[in-house]
Order: C-alpha cells, then sequence, then structure tokens
C-alpha cells in the first residue's frame, strides 16, 4: 500500500476555488436524505471504488449527472472518507479540498445553518496553505 502524499499549496488553492466546493459548502446540510436519490443507487457499487490502477472517470461522470452531488461530497469531506469516488470528486482531489473545508468551529453557526457567501469566503481564505 502506498501512502498519499499531501496536497501542494496550488492544488489547495485550486480546491478554494473549485465549483464543486462552493456547491458543497452551499448545500451541505439542505438534503440530509441525499443518499436515497443518488444516481449510483443504480449502478453497480464497485464503479464508485475503482482499483488505483482503473481510471475514475466512469465514475466522476455519473456524478456530474447527479442531482445531490452538493450533500454528497460535503459528507465525504465531513467524514474524511479517503476511498472512492463522492461528489464527482476522486481522492486525491478530495485531499487538497480537505484542508480547504476544515473551517474554525466557531464560524459555522451552532444550528447547522449555512452561512451567508461572505462567510463562506472567509472560511475559505482563513485556511492556511500550507
Ligand atoms: S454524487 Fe456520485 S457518489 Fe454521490 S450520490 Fe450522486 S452518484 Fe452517488
Amino acid at each position: 500500500m502506498t501512502r498519499a502524499r499531501m496536497p501542494r499549496p496550488h492544488e489547495v488553492a485550486a480546491a478554494r476555488r473549485d465549483p464543486r466546493l462552493l456547491r458543497a459548502l452551499a448545500e451541505r446540510r439542505l438534503d440530509e436524505a441525499w443518499r436515497t436519490r443518488g444516481v449510483c443507487q443504480s449502478v453497480d457499487p464497485e464503479t464508485f471504488f475503482p482499483a488505483p490502477s482503473e481510471p475514475a472517470d466512469p465514475a466522476v461522470a455519473l456524478c456530474r449527472t447527479c442531482e445531490v452531488q452538493g450533500p454528497c461530497l460535503a459528507w465525504a469531506l465531513d467524514a474524511g472518507d479517503a476511498h472512492g469516488v463522492w461528489g464527482a470528486t476522486t481522492p486525491r482531489e478530495r485531499r487538497a479540498m480537505q484542508i480547504a473545508w476544515q473551517a474554525p468551529a466557531g464560524q459555522i453557526p451552532p444550528d447547522g445553518s449555512q452561512p451567508g457567501r461572505d462567510v463562506r469566503d472567509r472560511l475559505l481564505s482563513l485556511v492556511p496553505l500550507t
């Protein structure tokens, strides 16, 4: 088993601007029943867990058609799930997103509601690049 390398600063910077991450932030807790509506419900689960030597493209393409990719990616980032394709992202992409995702606890409203756009922008800009 090989160890995953740490994301490089330019990868984290790109992750901060990634529309998939911003969508996940916006839809983080909007749909607690997202799993029941995922496109993957009707596809072989193995598709979403390709071997390291296999391409993830087929799974990512399916995710891109899925209406719940925002909450799905938010779940994977909250869980720190390092395996498989979630919310149209590969594990490598999520490692960079994970750094941007980790916000100071006090920045998230206690009721779990969505922060406004200015707060989300601040959350993403507060995370150190190193
Ligand atoms: S985004 Fe992908 S992994 Fe997530 S629910 Fe949809 S199809 Fe499944």
